[in-house]
């Protein structure tokens, strides 16, 4: 398959491309449609991404990562979509979690968890998401009430990704209900699995990413030390603002990734697929497509095409 090759990547990248598709060809795809049936992946997948360096390579040097560029990252991400194994919530971990520790995290924040993330034994979610906020951030009910140094944190979250595997979750939390706007009064913690009155619930049932865990969380009373909280108390939603655009940026590349691997799919059957005597790419209806030059597809992906 001619993909992953736009000449923004260098012959690092290519180098680094190989690697990463043979991880996804040989540890993935073999298993991948027996997670699609218990709904995740296994937690030695997640281990053996860690060895091979692949979890948070935009991690810096210094806090024990890689110190990769984003080029490579978007080697990793392409490289899941050309592989069509959309279980692992690797993207997630590595450059929408990590960061936010990276970013904001006190030097005892980053190194209790950046190792681990990077290693593949502690897996990372963040909970925005709630049944009342969606698109509407401001929206977050879930509360942390100060006590004494602690916070005392309730609430429930929906749609997580990684929320049934992950140990560690950045949870978005309101802080202060009388700041002047929602904005002003949110902050993040990051709540680990075991912490009583932290709960994953049941996983989801979804209409695909049957492989990938994706489920509600509930927070009961928990205890959190201040330590737990990340970076300033009500700052949370400026930081979410700085690191959003970088999960939108993913998001549009995996979807790119994905949509080149379907093009593909679909070229290689239309030009071996034979019916009336020809390929079925030789039955199209030239008439309506000379009529309609606008309804030709524009991608230079697609403009090399010759059947
Ligand atoms: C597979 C999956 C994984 C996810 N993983 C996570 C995760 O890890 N962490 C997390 O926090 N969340 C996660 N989410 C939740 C996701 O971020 C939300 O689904 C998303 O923010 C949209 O929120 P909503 O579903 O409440 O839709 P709504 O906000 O109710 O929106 C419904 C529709 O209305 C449209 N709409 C909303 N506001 C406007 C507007 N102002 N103008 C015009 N149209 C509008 C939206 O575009 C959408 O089409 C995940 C969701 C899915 C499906």
């Amino acid at each position: 398959m001619d993909i992953g090759t736009r000449r923004i990547f260098n012959e690092d990248h290519d180098m680094f491309r190989e690697s990463v598709r043979r991880f996804w060809t040989e540890e993935v795809v073999p298993y991948h449609k027996e997670w699609e049936k218990v709904g995740m992946v296994s937690r030695e997948l997640w281990q053996k991404a860690g060895e091979q360096g692949l979890l948070g390579i935009l991690t810096p040097e210094e806090h024990g990562g890689i110190g990769g560029d984003l080029l490579s990252a978007a080697v990793m991400w392409e490289e899941q979509m050309y592989s069509n194994c959309s279980g692992p919530g690797f993207a997630l971990h590595s450059e929408i979690c990590m960061p936010y520790i990276s970013n904001y995290g006190s030097k005892e924040q980053i190194d209790r968890f950046i190792p681990k993330m990077a290693a593949g034994t502690c897996i990372g979610a963040i909970a925005m998401t709630e049944p009342g906020a969606g698109s509407d951030l401001q929206g977050v009910r879930t509360y942390a009430k100060k006590d004494g140094d602690d916070w005392i944190l309730n609430g429930n979250k929906v749609f997580i990704t990684n929320g049934c595997m992950a140990d560690m979750v950045i949870v978005v939390t309101v802080t202060n209900r009388e700041a002047k706007t929602a904005a002003h009064g949110i902050s993040l913690f990051l709540v680990e699995k075991g912490m009583p009155g932290f709960q994953a619930g049941k996983k989801l049932e979804k209409i695909g990413l049957m492989a990938q865990d994706t489920a509600e969380l509930f927070f009961e009373d928990v205890r959190l030390p201040a330590s737990a909280l990340l970076g300033q108390a009500n700052k949370g939603f400026y930081y979410l603002m700085n690191e959003l655009p970088q999960e939108r940026l993913l998001i549009a590349d995996m979807a790119i990734a994905s949509s080149e691997f379907m093009f593909e799919e679909t070229r290689n059957y239309v030009t071996q697929r034979k019916a009336f005597g020809k390929t079925i790419a030789h039955l199209q209806t030239p008439s309506l497509l000379q009529s309609c030059p606008s309804a030709r597809p524009q991608t230079s992906s697609i403009e090399h095409i010759s059947v």
